[in-house]
């Protein structure tokens, strides 16, 4: 937002915030599949002024008779084509006019803007949706729009006025009491010629309003009055809400749509997409709440942020308390969105109070039991859709198992992993299927999927059929170390050196593993090794291997591997990280390996520290990671081949 000039007395000009103004553009020339929202986000936000109002009215002496009479108008008026949504909610002051309607302070609006623009071009508009993008979707159905607000507490009043086209002017006015006004000048309508219009709705009709309000706004928790300036109105008649404004989480379950739950959803959310599922929750006993809750169908943008909102609003009896509310729901299950709300605590609790209170613990400790058990069952009868939120949210859930002590256990049972053989599997099935004498759960971590699957190391237990899983999140470095075992068996890693292989080492044909015993072909390798310099500093040995068929070398982890927190420690310290020490296990039946050692005495050292080079360049490669000096490593490649 930049001051440019100032026109007339008292008018000054602001040019948008440039995201903002992407936004805008986006608003203007996209084609929403919707174009109806626009009315739900103004009634969202007047109805977020009057809560804020509430709130402060709680705080402050001097607002609380303002905050009684809550109220919401939308009047519509075909004579001036206007469409005013009036509240007598918080207001706004200038400053506060400026920063909110002139510049998106929301995390995730440059990846929001990239993928709309990119969805824009494939004809898809309803990542809209996602964002919740508020006051700027007057421009879906306006050119113009003009705000009238007066702060709660102030004496001033100010007009902010802009036709989207990148500035806005911002000058005093008047305005009785406190509130906003949100004056929309409604676009022309297409006319194809043959008198009907471009299928666009007649939004300045009080039918297709009050259609609107009730459809989306039901359960907002102040009446909405529609005026219709065209028609009359009968004399004395009162003016009737035309929302029910019924709190759909304290009603059964029983007695509400499923189209009532689901709007509600995108009220809470500004999602346009229908939620994955419901969960509704009634706790009774020492600490007495409702919860109404949902998972949405696809991951928020802002999921990763350590700002991102979370979903969780606090309602006291009723009335709404704060929207984001860290304290009722853990990290790990920060997706998860809709209200709590709760019959004991006190209704002017502050985040702080909120935090220190036992009762937000216990609330935390019951929605997330319910929430767990909601996933289980989910797994349990629906194995498909479980599969579907696994896939979205699993990497996240999975942090609970570093946090979450006392749900360690439900939520491990929940985890869905690949494994070696192609199949997805639980931990209760992979334990439920170990072969006899079977000592751990093998895994295999750091990496894709990819090079996970085709790694050497795994070429033993497939020969035996045994499957290890593959573990390519970078969680899994996290909870595998804090969990240790699951049902009584240990978590191997078949990177380690000394992990047995199930059904014995036997795994290469005795004769050349005999032969390459005498040939003292590792003791050669590793002599030629430690001339190599470079990363291969830390291999520590070479070793003739038990658990590779079909390539020729991988490398093994040497020890305990360096824990995160020494590598969290040493970065602290702004220090190089220590590395891994390894062993390179070479596979004594593979042809090349068998060729190396019966040349080895003819090629001396220089030529077996080339087919060093060699074997280390390959094991690096079928980990998944570059060989250090790829121009040398090509040199001494093609001079190999060269002389084969
Ligand atoms: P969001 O509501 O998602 O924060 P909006 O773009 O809709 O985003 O609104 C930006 C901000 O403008 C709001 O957070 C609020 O502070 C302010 N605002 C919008 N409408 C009103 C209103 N009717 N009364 C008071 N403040 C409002």
């Amino acid at each position: 937002m930049q001051h440019e000039e100032t026109t007339g007395e008292s008018i000054e000009k602001f040019e948008f915030q440039s995201e903002a103004k992407q936004v805008l553009e986006l608003m203007i020339h996209s084609v929403y599949s919707n174009p109806d929202i626009f009315l739900r986000e103004l009634i969202s936000n007047a109805s977020d002024a009057l809560d804020k109002l509430r709130i402060e009215g709680l705080r402050d002496d001097g607002l609380s008779g303002l905050a009684k009479d809550g109220r919401i108008t939308v009047t519509v008026d075909r004579e001036s084509r206007t469409i005013t949504v009036r509240d007598n909610g918080i207001g706004m002051s200038r400053d506060e006019l400026v920063s909110y309607l002139g510049t998106i302070a929301k995390s995730g609006t440059k990846e929001f803007i990239r993928a709309v623009q990119e969805a824009a071009t494939s004809g898809n508009a309803d990542l809209i949706g996602q964002f919740g993008i508020g006051f700027y979707s007057s421009f879906i159905v306006a050119d113009r729009v003009t705000v009238l607000t007066k702060r709660a507490g102030g004496d001033e009043a100010w007009m902010w006025d802009s036709s989207g086209d990148g500035t806005y002017t911002v000058s005093p006015c008047e305005r009785d009491g406190c509130g906003t006004d949100v004056v929309l000048h409604v676009k022309e309508r297409a006319d194809d010629g043959d008198g009907e219009t471009d299928g666009t709705k007649d939004y300045l009709s009080g039918w297709t309003v009050r259609e609107i309000i009730k459809r989306y706004s039901d359960f907002v928790s102040y009446p909405i009055y529609v005026d219709d300036t065209g028609k009359e109105k009968k004399e004395g008649a009162k003016p009737e809400p035309v929302n029910s404004m019924k709190a759909l989480w304290v009603r059964q379950e029983s007695e509400v749509t499923e189209d009532e739950y689901r709007d509600f959803y995108r009220h809470v959310t500004h999602d346009w997409d229908d939620p994955m599922e419901r969960i509704v929750y009634r706790a009774e006993g020492t600490t007495e709440f409702h919860a109404l809750l949902y998972i949405p169908s696809r991951p928020p943008l802002d999921l990763f942020y350590r700002e991102g909102r979370h979903g969780i609003q606090l309602y006291i009896r009723r009335v709404f308390i704060m929207n984001d509310c860290r304290d009722l729901i853990p990290e790990y299950l920060r997706f998860v969105k809709g209200v709590v709300d709760s019959e004991d605590l006190s209704l002017n609790v502050s985040r702080e109070l909120l935090q220190q209170d036992r009762r937000t613990a216990m609330i935390k400790s019951g929605v997330t039991r319910k929430v767990l058990d909601v996933l289980r069952r989910m797994k349990d009868d629906r194995p498909d859709d479980f599969k579907k939120f696994w896939a979205l949210f699993g990497v996240v859930l999975k942090e609970g198992i570093v946090s979450d002590q006392k749900n360690r256990e439900p939520l491990m049972k929940l985890c869905l992993f690949e494994a070696s053989d192609g199949q997805s599997v639980s931990l209760d099935e992979y334990v439920s299927s170990m072969k006899p004498g079977q000592k751990g759960i093998f895994y295999l971590s750091g990496g894709t999927l990819e090079t996970l699957s085709a790694s050497p190391k795994l070429e033993a237990f497939r020969k035996r059929g045994v499957p290890v899983l593959l573990l390519c999140d970078p969680v899994d470095e996290l909870w595998v170390p804090a969990a240790g075992s699951f049902a009584g068996s240990d978590f191997v890693s078949i990177s380690s050196e000394d992990v047995e292989i199930p059904g014995g080492d036997d795994i290469q044909d005795d004769e050349s593993a005999k032969e390459a015993h005498e040939s003292g072909i590792a003791a050669k390798l590793k002599e030629a090794v430690s001339n190599l310099g470079g990363s291969a500093a830390n291999i520590e040995d070479v070793r003739l291997s038990s658990r590779l068929v079909d390539s020729p070398a991988t490398f093994v982890q040497k020890g305990e591997p360096v824990s995160l927190h020494m590598k969290l420690l040493f970065k602290s310290m702004g220090q190089e990280l220590p590395s891994d020490k390894r062993v390179l296990e070479i596979n004594p039946s593979h042809p090349l390996v068998r060729k190396i050692a019966q040349k080895a005495d003819e090629i001396g050292s220089d030529g077996l520290k080339e087919w060093a080079a060699l074997l280390v360049g390959l094991a690096s490669v079928a980990d998944g990671e570059p060989v250090e000096d790829s121009k040398e490593f090509t040199k001494t490649l093609s001079s190999l081949l060269e002389r084969a």
